[in-house]
């Protein structure tokens, strides 16, 4: 499609979007009066209007119900999180036994690698990406040390060739196969959350497991964001947080996947609780653990059935739209507002870099640019004027053109608006 910087242009393009209407399924903050353009959903998601009515619900079966709720609620607590199972195994590509929703997204990742990161002397490597996002960084490391391993030793990380801002997708494959009869784990972002980069799960995971090894994904950036298909592609393990492109509100419960071939395997280590104990005999109180055969036998704790609310909510939005219908409006909206950056930069010199790369396979709802001019004070000109971006050092934003709630006019819009900002700074 031939793109075209102008206002109407834009509003043609949402006049075509089927998916405009959920717009109005979002609330946005102001500033100044005029509702924002926001391009933190990578970050957390706006907040959509029907999630008020879930929580609520929960509120008012305590108030009425209290523990009676367990069992009486409309929405039961005690098994509360298997109404995830079908929608959220659709938006990952999983079987409904091999999701669950439990905990936060590093405790989760911690709680996998008790699973699947058992080293030997001989086979202790862990492969991860340069500059993964730092909570992961922390998560590995504390992971070898607490095996007894050197982090130095275990730890092979993924680098950029010099003067790239992109992993190459044959230096992982390389690097694993290099690794070899040592590597006992890849761990890695499925987006990576700096500069947007989508790897190839699939490939990836394959070649782990070619190598002998467990292949698990942060999908932190992954899920409710692109094109998922855990179980077909073999996948171990993953884990994401549900309130960056999933809208389920601040710190919310993360989702967790777990491959069917697992499901059965009692000789895998994992640390137990009583949710993750056999529903039908859990509350016999017997001493001896029998887990669930699926994700759900990875459960700890009785669930945080208020965290759980809004996320069904989101979930069952996503469930409604789809991920083919918004991955559709995603590449576009992505490449319109790539487009418009581009334009703008003719326009005024506006000396930045998409670091984002630019083939629509390898990236999704991010481009992150790369200041090379004004840098910090454009972006509080940007946050000033209504424009809400995020700031990575050393001179980067990040902009997520969520397909749920951003508009393509909103792009335009963005452009004049970082025009002005650059013309002000000359
Ligand atoms: C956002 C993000 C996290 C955050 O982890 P929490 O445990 O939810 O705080 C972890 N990893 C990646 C890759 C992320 O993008």
């Amino acid at each position: 499609m031939e793109f075209q910087n102008t206002r109407e242009f834009a509003r043609q393009l949402d006049a075509n979007d089927k998916l405009a209407k959920y717009r109005d399924e979002f609330i946005f903050p102001h500033v100044n009066g005029k509702q924002v353009i926001y391009f933190t959903g990578n970050s957390l998601g706006l907040q959509p209007k029907r999630t008020k009515a879930y929580v609520d619900e929960v509120m008012d079966d305590w108030g009425k119900l209290a523990v009676e709720g367990h069992f009486y609620a409309d929405k039961p607590w005690w098994d509360y999180h298997e109404r995830f199972a079908a929608p959220l195994s659709k938006i990952v590509g999983a079987l409904p036994s091999e999701v669950t929703v439990m905990n936060t997204l590093t405790v989760n990742l911690h709680l996998m690698m008790v699973t699947f990161y058992q080293p030997t002397q001989k086979r202790f490597k862990i492969i991860c990406e340069e500059k993964a996002f730092p909570s992961d960084q922390y998560m590995i490391k504390s992971q070898v040390k607490f095996h007894g391993y050197d982090p130095e030793d275990a730890i092979v990380e993924i680098k950029r060739r010099p003067g790239e801002h992109n992993i190459r997708h044959e230096d992982v494959i390389n690097t694993i196969k290099e690794v070899g009869d040592e590597l006992a784990l890849v761990l890695m972002g499925g987006v990576n959350y700096y500069t947007g980069q989508v790897f190839d799960i699939k490939a990836i995971t394959k070649a782990g497991q070619d190598a002998g090894a467990y292949v698990g994904w942060d999908l932190a950036h992954g899920a409710g964001n692109i094109h998922l298909e855990l179980h077909e592609w073999d996948v171990d393990f993953a884990a994401w947080c549900s309130y960056k492109y999933m809208n389920s509100g601040p710190g919310n419960a993360s989702g967790a996947f777990v491959h069917e071939r697992h499901h059965n395997d009692m000789d895998l280590p994992r640390f137990a609780g009583w949710w993750g104990h056999n529903k039908e005999r859990r509350f016999l109180m017997e001493p001896q653990f029998d887990p669930i055969r699926g994700a759900n036998g990875w459960q700890v704790s009785c669930l945080p059935v208020l965290s759980l609310a809004p996320y069904l909510a989101s979930v069952e939005m996503f469930d409604e739209v789809g991920m083919p219908a918004l991955i559709q409006k995603r590449d576009l909206i992505t490449s319109y507002l790539e487009y418009v950056l581009h334009e703008i930069d003719k326009e005024v010199n506006g000396n930045f870099e998409v670091i984002t790369p630019s083939e629509p396979k390898e990236r999704a709802s991010q481009i992150s640019v790369y200041l090379h001019g004004e840098g910090r004070s454009l972006f509080d000109y940007l946050m000033e004027n209504g424009v809400i971006t995020d700031w990575r050092e050393p001179n980067v934003i990040r902009l997520a053109p969520v397909p749920l709630y951003c508009s393509f006019e909103d792009m335009y819009e963005f452009g004049q608006i970082l025009k002005a900002g650059i013309q002000s700074h000359k």
